[in-house]
């Protein structure tokens, strides 16, 4: 059964470059409540976890030492169809692809510093929300 809720992180190229506020602008704007949400910076451990699922494809390496290289900002998000509406407003993974108006042709840097992450299933926005998040924190 569909969820209501995504994960979100803006990587560090987004708050590197300033783009937070502009970024939280459009998903607020797209509808979406942010129920948690805080500013961390990623071990390498952390991210070698997170990322775990790729831990084959020839651009691991280099995806945990960028996602290790400054603060990102994470949150979970609420909205009807969660998943699939914040995958459409964050637009392809290469941002060269990515849909005029979408966050990463908008303010992405390049394939791997591509300013968000969005979850890409309702299982793992849960499990990439509980990585972050404790109940604590989780509204
Ligand atoms: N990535 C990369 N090179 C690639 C494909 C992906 O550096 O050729 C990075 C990029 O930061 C991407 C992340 O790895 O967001 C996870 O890849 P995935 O295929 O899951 O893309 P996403 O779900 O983030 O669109
Ligand atoms: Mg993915």
């Amino acid at each position: 059964m569909a969820t209501n809720r995504t994960f979100t992180m803006l990587k560090p190229d987004a708050v590197q470059n300033g783009h937070i506020g502009a970024i939280l602008e459009k998903i607020n704007a797209a509808g979406f409540r942010i129920v948690a949400m805080k500013m961390t910076q990623l071990s390498k451990v952390d991210a070698e976890a997170f990322y775990a699922i790729h831990s084959e494809r020839p651009f691991f390496g280099e995806l945990v030492e960028y996602m290790t290289s400054g603060p990102i900002v994470s949150a979970i998000l609420e909205k009807d169809n969660a998943v699939d509406d914040f995958r459409t407003l964050i637009g392809a993974t290469n941002p060269a692809e990515a849909a005029e108006g979408t966050i990463r042709k908008m303010y992405a840097e390049s394939i791997a510093a591509n300013a968000v992450h969005g979850s890409d299933s309702d299982e793992n926005a849960a499990i990439e929300s509980a990585f972050h998040f404790s109940g604590r924190e989780n509204f």
